[in-house]
């Protein structure tokens, strides 16, 4: 392969080539790796010596990158730059892809490879990352049932296509019930309290109905404002009540839609599938490829936050209760609860977003994050012309060492536009990796979804936007300054799933800080610093009802837990029933007896974080606990930046996620600087 292939996608002779790819490279691009990648797994499956690290391992991982990078440039297109065909072809190749990791994931010729591989001399010798490469891989060959006997095997097979078939399904009803119900008014009376953007927003979704007034759907940037916003309670209350019952035989949904059966197959097929594996339930299967080791340490750590949060979050309640009181709401229910939180934030902190942006222009903050991450790490940032992107807002930056030699490369795509997809993500373009001709240098793509610049004036970022951003950049640091050799295991490859939110909540902490905001603030008029007074008040709005936030989360995540890890004897019964146990024990809110939050909890049904929701929370803790490290000594000290890039970010799946921060820490970590940073202890 390579750069006079007439298809572009298969040249990974250097960045992918943005400019020549069409829809209609697509599909012949994957189906010639994956034919290319089978006629390899054929000759593997059939050498002559002993599998090694040289004619077995190194030539699984080439034909891994070779699907990863032919696919990468398709799947980023298919997020920022989404168009029909695109759509088509990027659809057409799911499948294809889907069926070529199934077979290889039970092929037991290549299991027994990997196994002959582990059990030879060769494997002592081996590095750390090698040695990480090959026993997960026998992990997730196991986990793929790979060492089943025929009948278990192609039992598994068939629940795995039939549990990919309900969280599909389970997501459409979801879709469904959402889009299905909307209130339409023309009455201005109804629109009372609103930001002028939010009715705009309205008459526009009513406009595009073809109807004349406003139209409200359970959407999130309709729904979440108005339930903050709108005075009147009635319809706050309508709003409520169809939003907690959607895709289920509650509330003014079409029953159809209900996905209570779905949870109680999901749940049957799930145990049967741990089961198959010889694990007592889900969980376990779950926590195989996690840090935390059972499923007792989890619902440990969830009931030990959830007993430190639990009186600050009956405080707040007690608080935002009262202050409805004397504004005329004697009862507080849950539909009242986000309206008033809303009025007492403000009349409590006395300062709106739109008095910070102007303090955040887009050139300033990113330089300013550069400054600031070059400070901490020891490392250069700076912009290269030329490259080949897909759109004209996308840039390029280069992060060299102090030395001068270049160690990663990313592109930058910040602003919102017509197809593409919402919300902020870092995604990997290419992976660090040594070869004989020398170390490939890792590039990752950096999207977020900022309103763009407006006439002369440079984009102005929120507080939030700007956190979103630290986030993001600290994801793509994980991913580029790996030094591991073996892509496998180098940058996100590999980190356990509640681990890799570490490095991009720990940045995150900078954006708080007077020192750092020097950097990144500075008025987009007048060059001015962000004045103390405004940034002393976001400061104190920073924990607004943290407790509240805190038992709400801890809910989901102990929901989800005790969900897949009790047996289940009447699987149809479990999820109410465990789910106002949970309540009973964590929330500070009881819901009415309609609603059925758990059908549509994707996260874990449709998504991938079944007895894995806990991960953010799991993580939080090592991100607040590390930070808490430069308090201590100082948040630009150079000895705790280098210690942070050497055993953290350097590291990538290589090692145990525990034993990389212990390094750092110099102990395991625990939950009081979380609890310190949102305020719920001293
Ligand atoms: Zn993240």
């Amino acid at each position: 392969m390579t750069g006079s292939n007439p298809n572009p996608l298969l040249d990974l002779s250097g960045l992918p080539r943005f400019q020549d790819i069409r829809p209609e490279h697509v599909e012949t691009a994957v189906d010639t790796v994956l034919a290319e990648s089978r006629v390899e797994i054929e000759r593997l499956v059939s050498l002559e010596e002993s599998p090694s690290w040289a004619n077995f391992a190194q030539p699984m991982e080439d034909t891994d990158e070779r699907i990863a990078r032919v696919w990468s440039p398709v799947s980023h297109l298919n997020s920022v730059m989404d168009s029909p065909e695109l759509r088509t072809a990027y659809e057409a190749c799911l499948p294809k892809l889907t069926a070529y990791h199934t077979e290889v994931g039970q092929n037991l010729f290549l299991y027994r490879a990997y196994q002959g591989l582990h059990d030879s001399a060769e494997f002592a010798t081996l590095d750390c990352a090698q040695q990480k490469i090959v026993t997960n891989a026998l992990r997730d060959f196991r986990l793929s049932g790979v060492d089943l006997e025929e009948s278990a095997k192609q039992r598994f097979k068939e629940i795995q296509q039939r549990l990919s078939q309900l969280a599909n399904r389970f997501e459409q009803h979801v879709l469904d019930a959402t889009q299905g119900w909307s209130f339409e008014t023309r009455d201005p009376d109804d629109l009372a309290g609103l930001p002028e953007s939010v009715t705009a927003l309205a008459a526009q979704a009513a406009h595009q109905a073809g109807l004349e007034g406003w139209k409200f759907s359970l959407d999130m940037p309709l729904y979440l404002p108005f339930m903050r916003y709108a005075k009147g309670r009635e319809l706050r209350q309508r709003m409520y009540a169809a939003f907690v019952t959607r895709a289920s035989d509650q509330g003014p949904h079409d029953a159809a839609l209900d996905n209570a059966p779905l949870i109680a197959e999901i749940l049957k097929l799930r145990y049967e599938s741990a089961r198959c594996l010889g694990f007592d339930h889900y969980a376990l299967v779950s926590l195989e490829t996690k840090m935390a080791r059972d499923a007792n340490e989890v619902t440990g750590f969830l009931r030990e936050l959830a007993a430190r949060s639990k009186p600050a979050a009956l405080r707040e309640l007690a608080q935002v209760t009262e202050f409805a009181a004397r504004r005329g709401c004697p009862v507080l229910e849950p539909w009242d609860l986000p309206f008033y939180s809303e009025q007492l934030k403000q009349s409590l902190y006395q300062f709106s977003e739109e008095d910070i942006r102007p303090y955040f222009p887009v050139p300033r903050v990113l330089a300013g994050m550069f400054t600031v991450v070059g400070r901490l790490f020891g490392l250069e940032i700076r912009p290269i012309e030329g490259i080949e992107v897909w759109h004209e807002d996308v840039r390029m930056f280069e992060i060299s060492d102090t030395g001068g030699q270049v160690i990663g490369r990313f592109y930058v795509d910040l602003y919102v536009r017509a197809n593409k997809r919402g919300g902020a993500w870092m995604d990997d373009c290419i992976g660090r990796k040594r070869t004989r001709d020398g170390v490939q240098v890792p590039v990752a793509y950096l999207t977020c979804n900022f309103s763009p610049p407006v006439n002369d004036r440079p984009a102005l970022l929120t507080h939030e936007e700007v956190i979103t951003l630290f986030h993001e950049f600290g994801h793509g640091l994980h991913h580029m300054l790996t030094r591991v050799d073996h892509l496998g295991v180098s940058g996100i490859n590999g980190v356990a799933w509640d681990a890799v939110e570490l490095p991009s909540q720990f940045l995150e902490n900078w954006c708080w800080e007077r020192e750092a905001l020097d950097c990144i603030a500075g008025h987009y008029e007048t060059g001015a610093p962000l004045p103390q007074e405004l940034l002393t008040k976001m400061r104190a709005a920073k924990n607004f009802q943290s407790g509240m936030h805190m038992v709400r989360q801890i809910e989901f995540a102990l929901f989800d837990m005790r969900l897949h890890a009790e047996p289940q004897e009447v699987f149809a019964d479990a999820a109410p029933r465990l789910l106002r146990e949970v309540r009973d024990e964590v929330a500070v809110v009881i819901p009415p007896e309609y609603d059925r939050f758990q059908n549509s909890f994707s996260h874990i049904f449709a998504g991938g974080y079944a007895a894995g929701y806990y991960s953010y929370k799991w993580a939080e803790v090592l991100s607040a606990d590390a930070f808490a490290k430069f308090e201590e000594q100082g948040i630009f000290d150079p000895e705790t930046g280098r210690a942070f890039r050497q055993t953290i970010l350097e590291q990538g799946g290589s090692r145990d996620p525990m034993e990389l921060f212990v390094a750092f820490r110099g102990r395991e970590p625990t939950v009081d600087a979380l609890l310190r940073h949102t305020g719920l202890e001293a």
